[in-house]
């Protein structure tokens, strides 16, 4: 493959501080990283950037509450009469000397963190109680996981034995410079169109005393400068990207329509 083809295809990342070098760091010392931080972003496309550059192959899992250990480890599946065992994204992924992605980790169930110790630290070793079987993670193997420490669900929060095994890297929404490139790269709609969307953005992220669980996304800002490219009217953008995306009450949406009204 040539350099140009192999730098088309790693995916498009924005760094916005050393995040990459921690990355690599934690790769090349088989180091397993956290990244926390509010949906949208942009963990996901960071992690498949990084697994590109590193020439990994990458397995993400979205994590929800009824994933188990499981589901990321295998399990043994009837396949034409016969029992046969299937590995999950998880063992496939120390097998190959993959990169895997545990998406919102907190949401999983209670005994994947069982499965996760002796992977995230120095055993470095996936056991699988069905078969039997030892995995010692070869150099490539490294596992990244993410969660969003705004949810304020005690429940759901990462139990400091567990958050203890990872590198953690805080992420935020880009700074408004950066969150211009992106958005405009990503939508091809242009800068001076995209940036005072960016600064909505910005002021939404800012609101106090609001009904917003979480401030907007960088995915939604993407989604409304894609929709303008498209030729869609400012105002309908943002409601169809934004405002409704964001929340159900009706007295919300009218003070966000009014913010709109000061920056359009
Ligand atoms: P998260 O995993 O944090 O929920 P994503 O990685 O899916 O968020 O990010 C949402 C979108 O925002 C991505 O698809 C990408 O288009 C964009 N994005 C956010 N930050 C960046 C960045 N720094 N560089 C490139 N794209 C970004």
């Amino acid at each position: 493959m040539s350099l140009a083809m192999q730098k088309d295809s790693i995916p498009y990342y924005r760094p916005t501080g050393n995040e990459c070098t921690i990355f690599e760091m934690a790769h090349t010392n088989g180091l397993p990283l956290l990244l926390k931080g509010p949906t949208g972003c942009g963990k996901t496309r960071f992690v498949e950037h990084m697994a590109a550059r590193l020439q990994r192959p990458l397995y993400t899992v979205a994590c929800h509450d009824d994933l188990s250990a499981a589901d990321l480890i295998g399990r043994y599946l009837l396949r034409g009469g016969e029992t046969e065992w299937v590995d999950g994204p998880l063992t496939r992924a120390v097998r190959e000397g993959a990169i895997c992605y545990l998406d919102e980790i907190v949401e999983a169930r209670k005994d994947v963190t069982v499965v996760l110790h002796p992977l995230t630290d120095n055993r470095r070793t996936l056991m699988i109680d069905r078969t039997g079987e030892e995995l010692r993670a070869p150099a490539g193997f490294m596992l990244v996981a993410s969660y969003n420490p705004g949810y304020q669900n005690v429940l759901k929060r990462m139990k400091p034995s567990t958050r203890q095994r990872f590198l953690s890297c805080t992420f935020d929404f880009p700074a408004p410079e950066d969150e211009i490139a992106v958005v405009a790269q990503e939508s091809g709609l242009d800068t001076a169109r995209v940036a005072p969307l960016v600064r909505l953005g910005g002021h939404i992220r800012n609101l106090s005393g609001m009904d917003l669980e979480e401030g907007v996304s960088t995915r939604l800002l993407i989604y409304a400068a894609t929709l303008m490219a498209s030729g869609m009217a400012v105002e309908r953008s943002l409601d169809v990207a934004v405002i409704e995306p964001l929340t159900d009450d009706e007295d919300v949406k009218t003070a966000l329509r009014e913010l709109v009204a000061t920056i359009y």
